[in-house]
């Protein structure tokens, strides 16, 4: 088995990061599996190496470990080697509209209340009148010509799981300077790297339904590769977490006194019947499963962590 946890170091990691990272980390470790941890760092503009530090250093405060460190921006060659492949099988196609003209698009078809999917209009571009526009100094983005079926799974988490690609707009691969998107990387990567176990959010279901119909088409047998999608953390109003996030971050909370095991403790209760407990990450091996976490998206109740702590910190030692 292998597994891996993919942050993007564009900010630092929070509790929901935290709840992925150590649900990978347990998964591996419990089936005695290889885990990576691959920073999806191709975002130029965001990424910055300050974050993929305290990323770094923020894992191992929680007490997790990886066997493996991968990092994107290292593998751009590789992904420049998948994109030629894929224009030569005609699944990568090159498209000139600006994002004024989508908006645009866009617009019309919901005004005559359709769906704001992307036409494919670049496919009917010839030869010829691409090269022409090249020539007056216009640059191709390249959009993944998604297969017209429905990409089914099941779901370690969520059951059976269906996504229909042509409910959905043929995803930018790769933008007008040449740099690589994550929706393609991810796959190149879990493809290159023989992941067999891909754990993250429920925000990442219509991505898995593009990147299995991509993963096939770069020559991938999807058949080895399982998903478990942890449904997204809401507050304690039942609200997005994300207006929040700010104070959850795991270096504030460390800022806050609070203990790594009160908060790998509290994740792992997190969408199960278990009382959460405070615990280290291996103290949580011998009860975690993933099949035991709800399809219902947990509430995340800051008061019931710091009860936590304190409850761990009344049984230390004085000293
Ligand atoms: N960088 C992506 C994220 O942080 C990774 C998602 C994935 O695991 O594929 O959401």
């Amino acid at each position: 088995m292998k597994l891996r946890f993919a942050p993007s170091p564009t900010g630092h990691l929070h509790v929901g990061n935290a709840r992925i990272a150590l649900a990978n980390w347990l998964f591996a470790r419990k089936s005695g599996g290889h885990l990576l941890l691959r920073l999806d760092d191709t975002d130029t503009q965001r990424s910055r190496q300050d974050y993929a530090e305290a990323i770094e250093e923020d894992l191992r405060w929680l007490g997790l470990d990886w066997d493996e460190l991968v990092r994107q921006s290292d593998r751009l060659e590789r992904y420049a080697a998948a994109a030629e492949a894929l224009k030569a099988s005609g699944r990568l196609y090159p498209c000139l509209e600006s994002e004024e003209e989508l908006a645009y698009k866009r617009e019309q078809q919901r005004r005559a209340g359709r769906p704001p999917l992307y036409d494919r209009a670049a496919l009917k571009m010839t030869p010829d009148q691409l090269s022409r526009a090249m020539a007056n100094g216009k640059v191709p983005y390249w959009r993944f010509k998604l297969s017209n079926t429905t990409v089914e799974w099941q779901d370690h988490v969520l059951g059976r799981r269906a996504v229909k690609l042509s409910a959905i707009s043929d995803p930018v691969l790769v933008r007008a300077d040449g740099s690589p998107l994550y929706t393609f990387t991810s796959v190149v990567d879990d493809l290159d790297m023989g992941i067999t176990h891909v754990i993250r959010g429920e925000d990442h279901v219509t991505n898995t339904g593009i990147q299995l119909d991509l993963f096939a088409a770069l020559g991938g047998d999807a058949r080895k590769l399982a998903f478990a999608h942890l449904p997204l953390l809401t507050d304690a109003d039942g609200g997005p977490l994300s207006k929040r996030i700010g104070s959850l971050s795991l270096r504030q909370l460390r800022r806050d006194g609070i203990e790594a095991a009160s908060i790998t403790g509290y994740l792992a209760g997190l969408g199960t019947s278990h009382d959460p407990a405070p615990g280290a990450p291996r103290d949580l091996l011998p009860g975690f499963d993933l099949g035991a976490v709800s399809h219902s998206s947990p509430r995340f109740d800051p008061r019931q962590m710091m009860g936590l702590n304190r409850k761990l910190l009344h049984a230390l030692p004085f000293a």
